[in-house]
Order: structure tokens, then sequence, then C-alpha cells
């Protein structure tokens, strides 16, 4: 496959805040726009009827991906946040009269964290679960944060900060055994690992962290048993009345193609990726000292994530000195001062060595060239930076 979809002056190695669209994911939505332009849910004409049976083309791909029982288990949405608030605000309001009680872990995305915030304010009691110094949820403490009350559990497939995979098989049996509707942000898991949604009862994914298009999500909801939830959104009574609006025709057709894709090509890139990632830490390990790897070292981990804290140096600074690659540091700027991140936080890393954290994602278009440069350029940054440092 050709991998020259980047701009050729930067390296962009930031795979999890978001990925390029697949050309082929762009080619399949082009004529969406202005020729099969029909509204899908005017089916009572033949541009409607074309559009609708694409987006429910684009339905069965998705389902497929996820390990859905069927295509209507699927409900667009503008993305994961969207899909995150639907399921916890969506299970928390229905079924309030059950349980008032939410369980989410520490290291969740932001969405997620602020969805359960905010149902806190409405007087729902929520438990935030600590994780291991490697990331992962305690299976132990879980279960004993669940009480008769317990509505929801949400923890995530896989965290987009340091990649690590949660035991989902495991937590969906405890949830099972307690009753419980257990929810996952499988962003980043989606076309990573192999997902099995039929283990869970709801499960967000995005379109622009797999290689489709931006402002296009899904929220798996099982139909059969049925599962309620209290929309977000009123109108139309489109998606099983719990998303009304008009479906994005050429996003929808775009976040299949995606799905299709990384179905057929999981694999393979999962191996090439864990060969860059092995040559890119075997390039730091063997000229750097004192380079710490955050998250899991085993193999609870995505290949194409990784998480690093360099003694001496801040993560912003060694951005600061190698400007054309793109990646991310682990500290968040929050009005005036800098955070270190709350998943870094939640494994406790020491302050110092957050802030001198990077994620560096690869991915689908990322080159061993690329990644020889970027490593070699990534130790003589940091050397340059510890030679000037009081703190080395
Ligand atoms: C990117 C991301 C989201 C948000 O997805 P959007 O489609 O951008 O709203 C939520 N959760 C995780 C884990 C993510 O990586």
């Amino acid at each position: 496959m050709e991998r020259t979809q980047r701009r050729s002056e930067v390296i962009y190695l930031d795979y999890q805040a978001t990925t390029p669209c697949d050309r082929r994911v762009l080619d399949e939505v082009i004529p969406y726009f202005c020729e099969e332009f029909g509204n899908p849910h005017s089916v009572n004409h033949i541009m409607g009827r074309t559009a609708k049976a694409a987006i429910e083309t684009a339905r069965s791909n998705v389902a497929e991906l996820i390990g859905a029982e069927s295509p209507e288990d699927i409900i667009f949405t503008s993305g994961a946040t969207e899909a995150n608030n639907l399921a916890l605000q969506g299970i928390a309001r229905f079924y309030r009269e059950k349980g008032d009680r939410i369980i989410i872990s520490e290291i969740e995305h932001k969405c997620v964290i602020e969805a359960s915030r905010a149902l806190e304010r409405d007087g729902f009691d929520v438990i935030r679960i600590p994780v291991s110094r490697k990331g992962i949820v305690d299976l132990q403490v879980l279960e004993e944060a669940l009480s008769d009350r317990t509505l929801l559990v949400s923890i995530m497939s896989v965290n987009n900060e340091i990649g690590t995979i949660q035991p989902i098989a495991e937590i969906s049996e405890i949830c099972k055994r307690h009753g419980v509707f257990f929810h996952t942000d499988a962003a980043q898991a989606a076309g990573k690992i192999e997902l099995n949604a039929f283990q869970v009862d709801l499960m967000s994914i995005s379109g622009h962290k797999i290689y489709g298009p931006k402002g296009i999500g899904a929220l798996y909801v099982r139909k059969k048993p049925r599962i309620r939830l209290i929309p977000l959104l009123y109108g139309g009574g489109q998606e099983r009345g719990l998303r009304s609006g008009t479906l994005p025709t050429p996003l929808c057709v775009g976040l299949g193609k995606a799905c299709e894709i990384a179905r057929q090509e999981m694999q393979s890139e999962a191996a090439r990726l864990a060969q860059l990632k092995e040559y890119f830490l075997s390039v730091l390990f063997s000229n750097l000292e004192k380079v710490y790897l955050n998250g899991d070292v085993d193999s609870r981990c995505i290949p194409g994530c990784l998480n690093l804290s360099f003694a001496g140096v801040e993560g912003e600074a060694i951005m600061l000195g190698m400007p054309e690659i793109c990646i991310s540091s682990g500290s968040a700027c929050t009005s005036e001062t800098l955070q270190p991140s709350h998943v870094l936080r939640a494994l406790s890393v020491r302050e110092e060595l957050a802030h001198s954290s990077l994620r560096i994602g690869f991915g689908r278009f990322t080159t061993l060239e690329e990644v020889k440069f970027a490593s070699e350029k990534l130790v003589e940054v940091v050397n340059k930076l510890r030679q000037m440092s009081p703190l080395w």
C-alpha cells in the first residue's frame, strides 16, 4: 500500500489524536456529496432509497468490525464523544428508578469523565476506580465497588494515552453476574484489537481514529434483549428514536468503509506496527539512559502507542526541539499551568516524570524510514537538552 498520504515536510506520529482519512475511504464517500445526495429518510423515492441503502451497507460493516450480532444494534452519532454521552446519560436517566451508581475508571477519556461528572451534579453516585501501575483496572476493586444500586460500568477497551488493553471479557463476566449494564469506549480499540460486542451492552467508536472521517461515530446498543436509553436529541425519531437528525450519508459511508478496511487489514497492520515499535524502542534504549515506558511493558498494550518518560527533560521542550515531528506530550495546558495528564497521575507516575513524558503513535501510513528519523532525532534532542539541564 502507498504510504504517501501525508505532508512531506512533517512526520506524523500522533495517531491516537487522530488519523488521516484513508484515500480508499474518501473515494467511496465523494459520490454521496453531490450526486447521491438524497435524504436517506426519504425512502419513498429512488434518491432517498439509494442513500439509505448505502447507509445500511455501512451499518453492516460497523457491526461486523465490532462483532455485533445485527446491524440494527448500531446507532450513528457525531463521534465517540456523543456516543459516550448517549451511553452514560441515556442509561442513567432511563433507569434512574433502579439505581444511582455509575462506575468508571480513573483513566477514562475526558468525555466519559465529564459526562459522569454531569450525572454526579444531578445526584448520581459516581465511583472512579483506580488502575494498577500498568494501567489495568483491578477486577477485585471493581467487584467491591458494585452495589445493588449500580446501574452501569463504563471502562474503556484501550486507553488513548498509554495504549493499555483492559480485560473486557472478565469485566463483562462480573457485570453479567451482578446484572449491571456494561459500556466500553472502544474508540482506540476498534480496528486494532478484536472486539466482541456480545460481551458488552454498549460500545462507542469514532470514525477519525480508524482512518475514516471526523464528525462520525457510532454507539452499539444491543437490541435483543433490548436496552433502553433516554436520547440526547429529540426530533424525527431516526436511529430507533435514540438519535434524531438526518444522517450524514457521506460520513456514514466513510465510517463503514473505514471499518471494512480495518477488518481486512487489522492483523497485518498490527504485526507491522509491532515491528516499528520494537525498532523505535531499540534505538532509544540503546542510546539513552533513564527512559521509562509508561503503561504496560508486557503485551497488554496495542502496538501503535508508546508513552515514554525521559528523565531530566520536559516533554514540551523535546517537542519544541523537533518541530517537524508531530507527537503529543503527557501534560495538558489547563489555564496557565501545565498539568500532568490524569492518566499518568492514575498510574502514580512521579510528577516530574509525567512532565517528561511523550506519547508517540504509529499507524497505517507510518514508514520505517520515518520511525528511524524520528528515533534518531529524539535521541539527539534529549541528549542536547540533558546537557543543558541543571537537573541532569
Ligand atoms: C478520540 C477519543 C474519543 C472522542 O472521539 P470523538 O469522535 O473525537 O468525539 C473518545 N474516547 C477515546 C478513547 C478517544 O480516543
